[in-house]
This record gives C-alpha cells, sequence and structure tokens, in this order.
C-alpha cells in the first residue's frame, strides 16, 4: 500500500483535490464526505491550501482538517512577490501540517501557473519538502487561457520556471487553453477540465497500486517522469461502445484524451501505457503492436495491464516529453507581456512626473 500526499494551492488547486475527493469518496452526494470511506486503496492524505477563505469554503467534498487557510486579507491577487513572502511567514505551519500526516512514499502538488497564491506557493513548499524528506514530488500545473491577460501570462513563465528548479521529480501539464475545445461556459469548462484532470489522478494511484497480469509501479513512474525535459501530460481515454483496445489506445494518445496539446510521436521522450478492463476486450495482439508504435518513436515505454472484470476498458498514458512548441509558443507570449508590464510600469513612473507637476500648487491659494 502507498502513502500518498496531495496539495491543492491555490483556487485552481484547491478545486481539483476537491474533484479528486470528490471522486474518491463516490461523487454526487454533497454530504458523502462525512459518511464514507475513501475509494483509494493507498492512504491518501489531502491538504487544501489557500489564502482566500471563500475558496476554501466553496469547496464540497474535501474535509474540514484538509482545509489550510493562511491568513492574509482578501488572499495575494495575482501578485507573486506578495505571494512568496507570505508562504515564507507562513512556511514552519505549513510544513507542520504535512510532517503530521506521516510518511510518504510520493506527493503531488496541484496548482495553477498564473494566479497569485498557488503560482507563489507551489515552488518554495517543493523545495522545502525535497530538502527535507526524501520521497518523489511531482506539480501538476494548469496553464492559463492565453487571453487572460499579461499578468498571468508573465506568472506563468516565472511560476513554471521556478517549480523546475525547485528540485521537483517532474512536472504534468494540464493547459486550460488546449482543453477549452471542450466547450461551455467558463464554470462549466473548469469543472469538466477539473474532472478530467481528477480522473487521471485517479486512475494512476490506482494503478501504481494495483496488481496487474503486467506490472507497471511507482519504480516505472518516476523511470517515466525523470526522462524527457523533466516535463509531462497524460492522456486518457474510455473506450466507446464497440471500440476495440487499438482504437482507444490511439483515442488516449490524441488531442481528445491529451492534457496538454503535443504531437505524442515527435515530442514524446518516455511513456507509461496502463490498459485497465474486463479481459475480453484487452487483445494481446492489438496492445502490443500500439505500444510497438509508440516505443519505436518515443523511446521507452512501460506497459501495464490490470484487468477488473466487467468493466470498459480504459487507457492511461503518461508522457515525458523531449520538446514542447506548445510551451515554446507560451513563452513567447509570456516575453510580450512580460515588456508590456514593463513599459506601462514606465508610463505610471511618467506619471509621478505629473503629480510633480501637480504638488507645486500644494499650500498655495488661488488669489483674484
Ligand atoms: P490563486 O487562487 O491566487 O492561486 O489563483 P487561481 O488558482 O485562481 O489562478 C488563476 C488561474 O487559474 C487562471 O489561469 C484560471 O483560468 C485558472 N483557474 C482558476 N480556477 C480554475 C479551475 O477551477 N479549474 C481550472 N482548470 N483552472 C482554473
Amino acid at each position: 500500500m502507498l502513502n500518498i500526499l496531495i496539495v491543492g494551492n491555490g483556487q485552481c488547486g484547491n478545486r481539483i483535490l476537491d474533484a479528486i475527493n470528490k471522486e474518491a469518496f463516490g461523487g454526487k452526494s454533497k454530504f458523502a464526505k462525512f459518511y464514507s470511506q475513501q475509494k483509494y486503496k493507498s492512504k491518501v492524505e489531502t491538504i487544501a491550501i489557500n489564502t482566500a477563505i471563500n475558496d476554501l469554503k466553496e469547496l464540497s467534498f474535501t474535509k474540514a482538517k484538509d482545509r489550510m487557510h493562511i491568513p492574509h486579507l482578501h488572499g495575494v491577487g495575482a501578485n507573486r512577490t506578495l505571494g512568496k513572502s507570505v508562504f515564507e511567514e507562513n512556511k514552519s505551519h505549513i510544513m507542520r501540517n504535512i510532517e503530521e500526516r506521516g510518511n510518504f512514499d510520493v506527493g503531488f502538488v496541484i496548482t495553477s501557473a498564473s494566479g497569485g497564491t498557488g503560482s507563489s506557493f507551489t515552488p518554495p513548499l517543493i523545495k522545502e519538502i525535497k530538502e527535507n524528506h526524501d520521497f518523489p514530488v511531482y506539480a501538476v500545473v494548469v496553464l492559463p487561457f492565453r487571453e487572460e491577460g499579461t499578468l498571468y501570462l508573465q506568472n506563468a513563465a516565472f511560476c513554471l520556471k521556478e517549480i523546475r528548479d525547485s528540485g521537483v521529480d517532474g512536472i504534468i501539464l494540464a493547459d486550460n487553453q488546449f482543453l477549452k475545445q471542450i466547450g461551455g461556459n467558463v464554470q462549466s469548462a473548469y469543472n469538466t477540465i477539473n474532472d478530467m484532470i481528477a480522473r487521471r489522478i485517479l486512475f494512476l494511484l490506482d494503478a501504481l497500486d494495483s496488481e496487474m497480469m503486467m506490472v507497471t509501479d511507482l519504480g516505472d513512474f518516476k523511470t517515466v517522469m525523470s526522462g524527457g525535459a523533466g516535463l509531462a501530460t497524460i492522456g486518457f481515454y474510455e473506450a466507446e461502445k464497440g471500440m476495440n483496445i487499438k482504437t482507444t489506445i490511439q483515442k488516449a494518445l490524441s488531442p481528445n484524451g491529451l492534457l496538454f496539446s503535443t504531437d505524442v510521436y515527435k515530442e514524446g521522450s518516455r511513456a507509461m501505457v496502463i490498459i485497465k478492463g474486463d479481459k475480453s476486450y484487452l487483445s494481446i495482439d492489438e496492445i502490443s503492436s500500439e505500444v510497438e508504435k509508440l516505443s519505436s518513436s518515443v523511446g521507452h515505454v512501460f506497459k501495464g495491464i490490470i484487468v477488473r472484470k466487467g468493466e470498459t476498458p480504459q487507457v492511461l498514458v503518461v508522457l515525458t516529453l523531449e520538446a514542447a512548441e506548445e510551451l515554446e509558443n507560451l513563452y513567447s507570449v509570456a516575453v510580450d507581456a512580460i515588456h508590456q508590464e514593463r513599459e506601462k510600469k514606465t508610463r505610471v513612473e511618467e506619471q509621478k512626473e505629473i503629480d510633480k507637476a501637480f504638488s507645486q500648487i500644494d499650500g498655495l491659494e488661488p488669489n483674484y
């Protein structure tokens, strides 16, 4: 049995954590958290951390003991400098909360890259865990819609770089912009995206702690995640009626299944393919031919099969990337945003000259 830590930082991280708890407690009922047992086989500890109390209050499936409020009037806005200093002031309190929950085999920290609290707490939190513990820590990072504005874009660029430098064992990317193809209004898009991410993480946890027909375990996951440029994404697909396993694997690797825009065959570095379902669907020949196709362009592919009586086949792919064209695009937009913010700041400085002009009449009265 694995001991797993999942931290959700900031509003986006909190909500995805809540979606994980929803799935884990059997979903549906708001009261599930009060009486039901988690469906996890592993021992999973979840903590939602936020400076904004209202974001924590909004959670429906995360227990009160798992919500940690870091008081700072009205959150930190999108100001990462402020956010980082709030984290520093509360670091020992946060670390104590984590440490009181025991030892872990693996940890996940979920955040958006672009807001204030999550994006500024996550890099130093991971650094702190890595310096004091020896379990692997993976960041699950949500990238912003590109039209959300210059502050969010520049935050995303700096946050992602700082997470990479934090000692993290790998970053799993999910991109709101890419996932917005799902459609609907923003709130329902968020919920759908959060459920997609939650489902993939729970599938992964289930797979890492299962007795499979062909085994993949935490060791294999670590090997996959250490490949490539430290960046990864996850694909998932549940077979539709009558769909064979070959097509289901292909769908998990296509834009339909991935959380981040990538051409798997061009940018992939290492992969782990996990297939779960009733034995009757699991044609070993079809699975092998698809996995071979992937490994011929990606390099090493670990394969795991979990036989579950009566279950529709589902495929999960963890894929590390050696290149990420979409991320390069994001950084070039972010650089423009940083320049725009700098120019704006200069303009504000110039405004101060105007203030100086006004101040010349301070203390004077008009004479008629
Ligand atoms: P924080 O609370 O200060 O850390 O800020 P947020 O987590 O709200 O960060 C803002 C970013 O997160 C924006 O890019 C939003 O689009 C995104 N975001 C906020 N809430 C959600 C959510 O529930 N799901 C997803 N996928 N993205 C979200």
